[in-house]
């Protein structure tokens, strides 16, 4: 027999106040996207809302590989794409002033 684990999915927050959301409702977009509606707990606010929970990278690989299913390997948990501090995109190192000190004016 099969031992039953409690499905217990991860508390998003209300966007709006803040409070403890409860998922009421879900249905199955594809086998790696669920939708899932939404209610804030906070009867002042009373926002119901759809939030998205899809599968998105494998840490371990399955012993039982389904045909079809194909996801990238990646760490449990990724430094977040705005960690980093990018160039500028109009960063030319001094190129445009190095032009315009040979221009004759
Ligand atoms: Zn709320």
């Amino acid at each position: 027999m099969t031992k039953k684990t409690l499905t217990r999915l991860p508390a998003i927050a209300c966007p709006h106040c803040e409070a403890k959301s409860i998922v009421r409702d879900s249905i199955e977009i594809t086998p790696m996207v669920r939708e899932l509606r939404l209610s804030c707990t906070n009867e002042d606010c009373g926002h119901t809302f759809v939030a998205q929970f899809s599968v998105i990278r494998t840490i371990r690989p399955s012993a039982m590989p389904k045909e079809g299913i194909r996801l990238p390997f990646g760490a449990w948990f990724r430094k977040s794409a705005n960690d980093d501090h990018p160039e500028p995109a109009n960063d030319d190192h001094g190129l445009a002033a190095a032009i315009a000190s040979t221009m004759i004016i």
